[in-house]
């Protein structure tokens, strides 16, 4: 009886282990009917059907217990799924929205109403798009006509494409604004703001065509403006481009620092924006370099004007650290389009300009002029052939006796260095000389005359010194001691052969530097004899500074002797400062006897001079020593 119950519930039990009550009654019923018939089974089959009713509550009981249990879980899985879509949404960089087919908002994360600070009252699941928008113009986000925009952007999202575009906020920000279109008719939007990508750009933009240091406009920006300048540059108009090249910067930042030179730069920078209006550029294009543009020129005097505040605007004293400093500008002017309309021949002008302002002297300004080209064309065939001579030897050394009137003795012999060209014939230092300075072949020049001027001397009598010229950047280097030191050994002679002649303009720069050298050359027994002496700032300071041998009155004075009474002032003066200061004179240029007896009787007895001998090659020199008395007794 119990095996038939047991087969019919497990009938009423479907695999899942859900029970058909319906055919549960009716079974049970089956079985009390059953038992009426036989009630000797009565006992048992009830107790076992009991029994097993109890069984199938408890499978029951179980299986509800276990489906509670993964219905719980797969809500808890779905619940933090859901927070992890949520922090994702609400974290991105970007605010992101999302619209049903029916222009209603169906996600919003946190970023979008905090970008626009909305109200998330309005702003949340269900508001229409035309709310959203009235809500943002209403706060001041949203400028557009709102139809027109939802018409724009329909019609592009039916069209299946994206629409993007960039919006200024009226706070500044700029936000890149993306529409995506979705598959169920609705659409997805990304609001980025980009302000401070876009203010990295700006600035990245911006070091590309400004100086570091300043903050002026650099070379790229200036020829930028140059060349737009000269394009916009009306019939009749001018425009004039300004180069300016600071004198006495170099020894600001080789005295005080790199530091303090760049402190003196960005002042010069200032003091030069001050100078020039709204509308025109200034703008650092090299070291110590500074270009600016003027432009609406009427007269040609506004240009000079322009040229002479910028110059006084630099010259003005300057305070760093407790430092007085003064320093100066060169100016080159080249004026569009008499001068050129191309920026790089405008450039070029001004540049030559510039060369002829330094020419000129400290503090110049110059407008360019037509000659300046063809000058500067034959200085660049005049370097390349210096670069060639000093390759293949082309230097001559000739020598000019320094006379001693009194006993009647050649005291030196002044070392003239001469360029014998292959095909221009003798070429004057004067020429060449500063160019062979400026392109650096000075320094391998300068050595070579001293080691030749010193094996030449090696054949003269022993009282007869050497005088050899040194220029300012032969002082400056460093190993102009050792290069002395080497010429002296070379040749065999002692150091009290030689005499160094410097000019005051050697004095003016890197001075303690400077006084060290001279010291060191002076105490290898050399003389230094002060050349050229009034024609510089003759400057007591530097007669003061270094105990010179020998003073060189410059034959600019004697050659106005005897009618020029100034000069004839300056040489008296010079040749009596001398006399007190225990200093040999030394009158140089000394053509006529009528000179040579005018400056002995001012006091100066040694001489130099067409008078006693041109210079002249070693060859030559050699007879003049033999019984020099004789030899020179037309000058007595
Ligand atoms: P400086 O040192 O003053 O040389 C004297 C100049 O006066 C020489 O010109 C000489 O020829 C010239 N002179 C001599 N007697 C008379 C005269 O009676 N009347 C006139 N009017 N002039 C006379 P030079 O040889 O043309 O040299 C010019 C300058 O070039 C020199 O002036 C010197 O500053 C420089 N120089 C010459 N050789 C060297 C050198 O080896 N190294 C350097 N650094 N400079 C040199
Ligand atoms: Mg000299
Ligand atoms: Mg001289």
């Amino acid at each position: 009886m119990h095996k038939l119950f047991a087969q019919q519930l497990a009938k009423a039990t479907d695999s899942s282990g859900k029970v058909d009550l319906d055919l549960l009654g009716r079974l049970v019923t089956a079985v009390y009917d059953g038992a009426d018939r036989d009630s000797r089974d009565r006992e048992d089959s009830v107790s076992a059907m009991v029994q097993q009713l109890d069984e199938l509550t408890r499978g029951l009981e179980h299986q509800v217990e276990v489906r509670t249990a993964a219905l719980r879980e797969s809500e808890a899985v779905l619940k933090s799924q859901n927070r992890r879509f949520e922090a994702a949404i609400d974290n991105m960089p970007q605010a992101l929205l999302m619209f049903d087919s029916d222009r209603r908002l169906a996600i919003c994360n946190a970023r979008y109403l905090r970008m626009y600070n909305l109200s998330p009252d309005i702003v949340k699941p269900g508001c229409p798009l035309r709310t959203l928008l009235e809500h943002r113009k209403a706060t001041g986000t949203f400028a557009d006509d709102i139809d027109g925009y939802i018409e724009g952007m329909i019609k592009t999202l039916e069209s299946g494409r994206a629409m993007t575009r960039l919006v200024d906020l009226p706070d500044g920000r700029t936000i890149a604004v993306r529409n995506q279109p979705t598959a169920v008719g609705g659409w997805v939007a990304t609001h980025d703001d980009i302000t401070e990508r876009r203010q990295a750009e700006a600035q990245i933009a911006h070091m590309a065509r400004h100086d570091a240091l300043t903050d002026l406009p650099n070379r790229t920006l200036f020829r930028e403006r140059l060349a737009e300048s000269l394009d916009g540059l009306e019939r009749g108009a001018r425009l004039a481009v300004l180069y300016l090249d600071l004198d006495g910067f170099k020894s600001v930042n080789d005295t005080l620092g790199h530091p303090m030179g760049d402190d003196l730069l960005k002042l010069v920078a200032d003091r030069l924006r001050q100078v020039v209006s709204e509308a025109d550029t200034v703008a650092r294009v090299g070291g110590d370099e500074f270009a600016v543009i003027q432009t609406g020129i009427h007269e040609p005097p506004d240009t000079t004007a322009l040229a002479r505040h910028l110059g006084e605007a630099v010259r003005a004293p300057y305070d760093l650290a407790g430092h007085a400093i003064v320093i100066d500008t060169s100016i080159g002017i080249a004026v569009a389009p008499d001068d050129g309309v191309e920026p790089d021949a405008l450039l070029k002008a001004a540049d030559m300009a510039l060369y002829g302002a330094k020419a000129l002297r400290r503090g110049a300004y110059r407008f360019f002029e037509p000659e300046m080209d063809m000058r500067m064309k034959a200085r660049r065939a005049l370097e390349i052939a210096l670069r060639q001579a000093v390759a293949n030897g082309e230097f001559a050394l000739h020598y000019q006796p320094l006379v001693n009137v009194d006993d009647r003795r050649i005291v030196a012999c002044e070392a003239l260095l001469r360029w014998d060209h292959p095909e221009r014939g003798t070429i004057a230092p004067a020429e060449f000389i500063p160019v062979a300075e400026e392109i650096g072949l000075i320094a391998p020049l300068g050595e070579w005359v001293l080691r030749k001027a010193c094996i030449d001397a090696a054949r003269w009598p022993d009282d007869i010194k050497v005088a050899v010229n040194l220029s300012p950047t032969q002082m400056a280097r460093h190993n102009l001691v050792p290069v002395v030191i080497g010429a002296l050994a070379a040749a065999g002679i002692s150091g009290d052969r030689l005499e160094i002649e410097i000019t005051e303009s050697v004095l003016m720069h890197n001075t303690a530097k400077t006084l060290a050298t001279l010291h060191q050359l002076r105490a290898l027994g050399a003389r230094i004899s002060m050349d050229d002496f009034g024609t510089g700032y003759s400057s007591l300071s530097y007669l003061r500074k270094f105990p010179f041998d020998k003073i060189k009155i410059d034959h600019s004075f004697i050659s106005g002797l005897p009618d020029d009474n100034e000069a004839l002032a300056i040489v008296r003066a010079v040749a009596g400062l001398a006399a007190s200061l225990n200093i040999m004179a030394t009158a140089e240029g000394v053509e006529t006897t009528q000179q040579l007896e005018l400056i002995r009787r001012l006091g100066c007895v040694e001489m130099q001079g067409y008078l006693f001998s041109a210079p002249r090659p070693q060859a030559q020199l050699m007879h003049l020593f033999e019984p020099h008395l004789q030899k020179l007794a037309r000058a007595g």
